[in-house]
C-alpha cells in the first residue's frame, strides 16, 4: 500500500479532523553477521530493511488514543490519562508500553491521537516487527510532542517497553538497528557499551534474500542458557592466564590459540573459537564492505553459518539445508542462518539476476529435503526511523 492509499484508509477510518496528518516509518532489521556473540563482548553487525512499519498519525481536540492497525482487527481507545493501566494481550501493547515509557522520562502526551499502523514485516518471522512498531510510536510521538527524537534513546525508550510493558526479555540489537539504520550502511555495534559506527555496505547489483525455514522452535532457551554456561566456563579459566580479560570477544585469534589448550573440554573449546572468530569476522567484514569486496563478505557469511552449525551447534537441519541449497545458485556470494538459531531466518547475499532463479530452486530444494514450506523476503538496506513526506 502507497503512502496515499494508506492516508485514504486513514480518513475513511478516522473521517475529517483539524489536525494534518503525518506518516512516519521504521524499517525491519537483519543481522549480517556476528552471531552469538553480543552476550560475550563481541561486535553485531544488523542492517535496516527497505520495508517496515508505518504510523499515520493526527491529533485529537480531545484526549482519547485510538489505535488501529492494517495488520490486525482489534482495536482499542484508551484515554490518554489510563494508557498502561489496563494490559490487553493484544498487539496494542506495544505502542502503549512506549506511551508508558514516555510518561516515565516525564513526557506526557498534550493531546488524544488517532493512530492507524500499517506492517509490512511479517509478524514473528525473526525480522523484528515488533521493535519497528515500538520505534516508529516512539519516534513519532515525540515529534508531534515537538521533543528531541535521539535516535540512541528512542532505540532504549523501545527496548524498556517491550521488555517492562510487553514482558520480552530481549536484548538492544533490534530497536537499535531499527532506529539508527541507513541506507547503504550497516551498524557495527556493540550492544553492551552501545558503542557503534555506521559502516558503508553498497549492496549495487546484490540484493538480500532472507529466508524463513518456517520451524517451530524447540529448545531454544535451555540451549541458549547452556551456551552461555559454557562461555563463562571457557572465560574463567583464560582468566587464570589473562586476569585483565573481560569478555571472550575480547581475545584475537592469535591470543586463543596460545591459550585454547588450558580449556579441558573439547566442546567448550569448541565454543570459545566460535566467539573469538565470530567476532573477527565481523571486523573483517567491515574492512570488506569498506572496500565494497562483497565477494570476501559472502564468504566471511559462509564461514560464520559453518561455524554456528559446527562449533557453536546452534544451526538444525533446516538451515543447513536452505543454506546449502541457496549456495549452489550461481549468483549467491554467502549464506547463512541468522539469528539465535534452532529454525528461524537464514540470511543470502545474491545477485539480482539469479534473485526468482533462487527463491525458485531453494523453495523446492527446501520443501522436497525438510517437507517444509519456506517463505523469502527480497530487499536491500533501507533507512532507520523517519518522517514519510506523504501525499496528504
Ligand atoms: P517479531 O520477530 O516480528 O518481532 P514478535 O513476536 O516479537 O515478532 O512481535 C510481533 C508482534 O508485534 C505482533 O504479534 C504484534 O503484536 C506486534 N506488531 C508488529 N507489527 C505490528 C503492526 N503493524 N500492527 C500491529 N501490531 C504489530
Ligand atoms: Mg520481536
Amino acid at each position: 500500500m502507497n503512502t496515499h492509499e494508506l492516508t485514504e484508509q486513514f480518513k475513511q477510518k478516522y473521517g475529517d479532523g483539524a489536525h494534518p496528518v503525518r506518516l512516519f516509518q521504521a524499517p525491519g532489521r537483519v543481522n549480517l553477521i556476528g552471531e552469538h556473540i553480543d552476550y560475550n563482548g563481541g561486535y553485531v553487525l544488523p542492517a535496516a530493511l527497505e520495508f517496515g512499519t508505518t504510523l499515520v498519525i493526527r491529533a485529537r481536540d480531545d484526549d482519547e488514543l485510538h489505535f488501529a492497525s492494517t495488520n490486525f482487527e482489534y482495536e482499542a481507545v484508551v484515554p490518554v490519562k489510563d494508557a498502561g493501566k489496563q494490559k490487553t494481550g493484544e498487539w496494542v501493547d506495544y505502542p502503549v508500553g512506549v506511551i508508558v515509557e514516555l510518561k516515565e522520562k516525564g513526557i506526557e502526551l498534550s493531546s488524544g491521537y488517532d493512530l492507524l499502523f500499517h506492517g509490512e514485516i511479517p509478524n514473528g518471522a525473526g525480522l523484528s516487527s515488533s521493535a519497528s512498531i515500538e520505534v516508529v510510536t516512539a519516534y513519532t510521538l515525540l515529534s508531534l510532542e515537538r521533543q528531541a527524537t535521539d535516535t540512541v534513546e528512542i532505540a532504549l525508550l523501545s527496548q524498556r517497553a517491550e521488555n517492562r510493558y510487553v514482558g520480552v526479555n530481549c536484548g538492544i540489537m533490534d530497536q537499535f538497528a531499527v532506529a539508527n539504520g541507513a541506507k547503504d550502511h550497516a551498524i557495527l555495534l556493540m550492544c553492551d557499551t552501545l558503542e557503534y559506527k555506521k559502516v558503508p555496505f553498497k549492496t549495487g547489483n546484490y540484493k538480500l534474500i532472507i529466508g524463513n525455514t518456517n520451524k517451530r522452535r524447540g529448545l531454544v532457551d535451555s540451549a541458549y542458557n547452556e551456551r552461555r554456561t559454557q562461555c563463562v566456563e571457557a572465560l574463567d579459566i583464560l582468566r587464570k592466564e589473562l586476569p585483565s580479560l573481560e569478555y571472550l570477544a575480547q581475545l584475537t585469534e592469535e591470543q586463543f590459540k596460545e591459550l585454547e589448550g588450558r580449556i579441558g573440554d573439547e566442546t567448550v573449546r569448541r565454543r570459545a573459537r566460535h566467539v573469538v572468530e565470530e567476532n573477527a569476522r565481523v571486523l573483517a567484514s567491515v574492512e570488506a564492505l569498506g572496500s565494497n569486496d562483497l565477494v570476501t563478505f559472502g564468504q566471511l557469511m559462509n564461514a560464520s553459518h559453518d561455524s554456528l552449525r559446527d562449533l557453536y551447534e546452534v544451526s538444525c537441519k533446516e538451515l543447513d539445508v536452505m543454506v546449502e541449497e541457496a549456495r549452489r545458485i550461481q549468483g549467491t556470494l554467502g549464506s547463512r542462518m541468522t539469528g539465535a538459531g534452532f529454525g528461524g531466518c537464514t540470511v543470502s547475499l545474491v545477485h539480482e539476476g539469479d534473485v526468482d532463479e533462487f527463491v525458485k530452486q531453494v523453495g523446492e530444494a527446501y520443501r522436497t529435503r525438510t517437507g517444509l514450506e519456506a517463505s523469502f523476503y527480497v530487499c536491500g538496506v533501507g533507512d532507520g526511523v523517519n518522517e514519510l513526506k506523504g501525499d496528504m
